[in-house]
């Protein structure tokens, strides 16, 4: 039988690495997309052992003709579109290319796939942070959108433009509301990533200390590589549809952090109030954690808990892994891979 073709872009992001892992377990052809300046980055393809197995090109979602061209060169059966502006922080400083990567980024390719081959299956990475802060509690895919980021509105433009293209042209193109998602491959600017990276370095001793922002947020947190599967399966579905994909377990940050230290054997204890918290290692008597404003943003999220019911039963899908085996899958990388 004919390999199958797909399209990774973002590749090499996180779900990029684990996608095109999986895809080719499945024995798909990947071409994975990135643009130029991401060429030194290929460790995450390379600790998955899978650089050698794809076809990297060039893929810069700002220039219709570099999209157009690469959708002329393969006849390409499924799109999985990962590239993104993927750091709220960073929106707020640069919110106008997050908008033009984000929102007309997905319009371009959708366009390109309307005119060239409408029978190409599109997957977009929509987020959780569209929900923002609509509802207090659990968030399926009918929760109202109430961004609070240039990232998160850059994103509903995205997820709205996928539904009109689906309904307008017939496409089979949908969206998955993923909530966070983590991993040992995870970028270092998120926190979870941080935070474990960083304490495996006071471990280490490579550093004595680290500063975070709002401890007070909560997110749902799951693992990257159980979420692409779900990617894949929405795109096997015969009638495309957009999915909530989520552990439905809300923690915050300060959990988050407590965890890890458990599992990193600190003995710590936490000191002070607001601004002035701080965290003491017990053994050292040292600050090892100190809070700084430079990292709360402008306006937060400040819960997030998904819904992940229509999944299970449409997709059969569910998260395998749950919070603390995640935090020891991170731990354990940190100390024995870098
Ligand atoms: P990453 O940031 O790890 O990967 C995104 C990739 O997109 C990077 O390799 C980046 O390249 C590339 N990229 C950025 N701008 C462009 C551009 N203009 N043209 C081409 N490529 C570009 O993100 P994740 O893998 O974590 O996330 C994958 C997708 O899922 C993203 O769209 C993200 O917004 C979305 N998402 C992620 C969640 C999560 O918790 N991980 C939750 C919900 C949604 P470079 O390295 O050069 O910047
Ligand atoms: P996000 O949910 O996509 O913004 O993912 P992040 O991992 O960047 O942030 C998750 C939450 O952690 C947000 O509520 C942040 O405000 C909070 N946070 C607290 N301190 C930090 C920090 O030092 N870095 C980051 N990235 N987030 C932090």
């Amino acid at each position: 039988m004919k390999k199958k073709i797909a399209l990774v872009t973002g590749i090499c992001g996180q779900d990029g690495a684990y996608l095109a892992e999986l895809l080719l377990k499945k024995n798909y052809k990947v071409i994975g997309a990135d643009r130029r300046s991401s060429r030194n980055n290929y460790w995450r393809l390379k600790k998955l052992k899978i650089l050698d197995k794809i076809i990297i090109e060039d893929f810069e979602l700002t220039e219709i003709t570099n999209i157009f061209n690469l959708f002329k060169k393969y006849n390409f059966d499924e799109v999985y579109n990962l590239a993104a502006q993927s750091f709220v922080k960073a929106s707020f400083s640069t919110p106008i290319n997050t908008a033009d990567v984000n929102s007309l980024g997905v319009l371009r390719i959708l366009e390109v796939i309307r005119s060239q081959n409408k029978k190409i299956k599109f997957f977009q990475a929509s987020t959780s942070e569209m929900i923002g802060n609509s509802i207090n509690k659990s968030q399926n895919e009918s929760a109202k959108f109430d961004p609070q980021s240039p990232y998160g509105a850059s994103k509903v433009f995205a997820h709205q433009i996928v539904k009109n293209y689906r309904d307008a042209y017939g496409l089979h193109a949908c969206s998955a509301i993923s909530f966070n998602h983590e991993s040992p491959l995870r970028g270092e600017e998120f926190v979870t990533k941080k935070i474990i990276k960083s304490l495996a370095e006071i471990k280490k001793k490579d550093i004595s200390s680290f500063e975070i922002g709002n401890l007070y947020a909560k997110r749902d947190w799951g693992y990257a590589k159980d979420y692409v599967e779900a990617f894949w399966k929405m795109l096997q579905l015969k009638n495309p549809d957009d999915f909530v994909i989520a552990t439905g377990k809300s923690y915050t940050i300060k959990h988050f952090l407590d965890l890890s230290l458990k599992k990193l054997n600190f003995r710590y204890k936490w000191q002070g109030k607001g601004m002035s918290m701080k965290c003491i290692d017990l053994n050292s008597k040292k600050i090892i954690i100190k809070i700084n404003k430079k990292y709360f943003r402008p306006t937060e999220v400040h819960y997030l808990h998904g819904d992940y019911k229509k999944a299970k039963k449409e997709l059969k899908w569910k998260p395998k892994t749950n919070l603390k085996e995640l935090i020891h899958l991170m731990c354990d990388f940190e100390l024995t891979n870098s």
